[in-house]
């Protein structure tokens, strides 16, 4: 299981820095969560302006 960024993600880079795994990065049109790299800690979401992050269902 991993955490994922929907398409409501602006591009803010808010959730970067959150992550302790550096399981983040940014995309061409939104950011992005390496799945093989996060831990479902949940920290990227609850930062997350726009509550773009969820865990994958
Ligand atoms: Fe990183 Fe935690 Fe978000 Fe996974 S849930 S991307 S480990 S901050």
């Amino acid at each position: 299981m991993a955490h994922v960024i929907s398409d409501e993600c602006i591009v803010c880079g808010t959730c970067l820095p959150e992550c302790p795994v550096e399981a983040i990065s940014e995309g061409e049109e939104k950011y992005m969560i390496d799945a093989d790299l996060c831990t479902d800690c949940g920290a990227c979401a609850e930062v997350c302006p726009v509550d773009a992050i969820a865990p994958e269902e």
